[in-house]
């Protein structure tokens, strides 16, 4: 297992070219946020936005709409009961991310099943609900190493079949190769199971514990998978500087608001650029 250092930062977050467009920092969608949890998508728009993806649709109950269009006017909004204008987003995407506060509704599964039929050269981040959802329903991927799953311990209790007291390096290895995708097991000490490596975050405190951090982290490696080569690095940058501001943060606050490391995002991205 690889510790991550402050290089992956570097390695990976670059200075955006002059000649460049919105189209140059890739096409978004995301998927969540029902009646109840309006808010986990927001916060995922909110994180793919401020790490610079190009373009953020999201799909989502229309009980979602005004909030997000109030809070982030950047972003696209597409009502999740339009399956044609879904189709089109998403064949037109380059990163679908599917889960924050998706629920496990027979809609939800409708749009997963979607999401996973219309998948080509999309990449795919599946996290929260939609992990649930892929477990219960014994779903299959078509383009494994085009998917990165982010599950916190039970959902990848669920997943894997292995109780949280059994995760280890080696019983979590075995599975991720089973699934042939990445894994982002997030606890206090988050590990990235790719099919090249094992990759550990050294950072990382309790006061990130509070509802949608794992929102905006997925958010993160949605907007990087957009807009940087789409590899195993890359997703790890997205882990290190979610939890490298949220240590920052920590030192003057008693609890990180998922939303406070969203708006540190736009300068960290260009201090490492
Ligand atoms: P989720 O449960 O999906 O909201 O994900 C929780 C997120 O918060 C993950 O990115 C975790 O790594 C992070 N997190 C939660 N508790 C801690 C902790 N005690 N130390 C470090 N990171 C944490
Ligand atoms: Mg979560």
């Amino acid at each position: 297992m690889e510790t991550l250092t402050e290089e992956i930062l570097t390695t990976v977050i670059k200075k955006r070219p002059a000649i460049s467009h919105k189209g140059s920092f890739g096409r978004t969608v995301l998927i969540g946020g029902n009646t109840q949890y309006g808010g986990a998508i927001i916060m995922s728009a909110e994180s793919c936005l401020k790490s610079g993806a190009g373009l953020v649709t999201v799909i989502t109950a229309k009980e979602n709409h005004a909030p997000l269009h109030a809070r982030l006017p950047e972003v696209m909004v597409l009502d999740w009961h339009d399956q044609a204008a879904i189709t089109a987003s998403i064949c037109n995407a380059d990163v679908v991310l599917i889960g924050p506060g998706l629920g496990l509704t027979n809609h939800s599964l409708i749009l997963l099943k979607l999401v996973l039929d219309l998948q080509e050269k999309q990449w795919l981040v599946i996290d929260g609900s939609a992990i649930s959802l892929f477990a219960q329903e014994k779903l299959t991927l078509s383009h494994p190493h085009k998917t990165v799953f982010t599950p916190h311990q039970m959902e990848w209790q669920r997943l894997s079949g292995i109780p949280i007291v059994e995760q280890n390096e080696l019983a979590n290895r075995a599975f991720q190769k089973k699934l042939a995708a990445s894994i982002v097991v997030k606890s206090h000490r988050t590990e990235i199971y790719t099919n090249k490596n094992i990759y550990r975050c050294p950072l990382g405190n309790s006061a990130m514990a509070t509802g949608g951090t794992g929102d905006t982290l997925a958010g993160m490696i949605a907007g990087f998978l957009a807009q940087f080569p789409r590899k195993d690095a890359t997703i790890c940058a997205a882990v290190y500087l979610h939890s490298y501001i949220g240590d920052l943060l920590a030192t003057e606050n008693y609890v990180v608001l998922p939303t406070t490391i969203s708006a540190a995002l736009p300068h960290y991205m260009c201090y490492f650029s």
